[in-house]
């Protein structure tokens, strides 16, 4: 595994209707609209809040294949 030289990127991209906060460092503009799922080339998952021009961004989680 390659994971400590790996960065993650959007390789593919779903908006999907706002459910919860993100990210720890809430931005509340943000919530209410929609939220980006960005899927990496390795399977991680990022999720971000869009409403406008209010973004937040979660971290990427990386997927547990056990
Ligand atoms: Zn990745």
């Amino acid at each position: 595994m390659k994971n400590s030289t790996h960065r993650h990127s959007v390789f593919s991209s779903v908006d999907r209707g706002f459910t919860d906060a993100v990210s720890r460092d809430e931005n509340r503009a943000a919530h209410g609209n929609i939220c980006v799922i960005d899927t990496c080339k390795c399977g991680a998952t990022r999720r971000i809040n869009v409403n406008g021009t209010h973004i937040e961004r979660g971290a990427w989680i990386v997927a547990v294949s056990q």
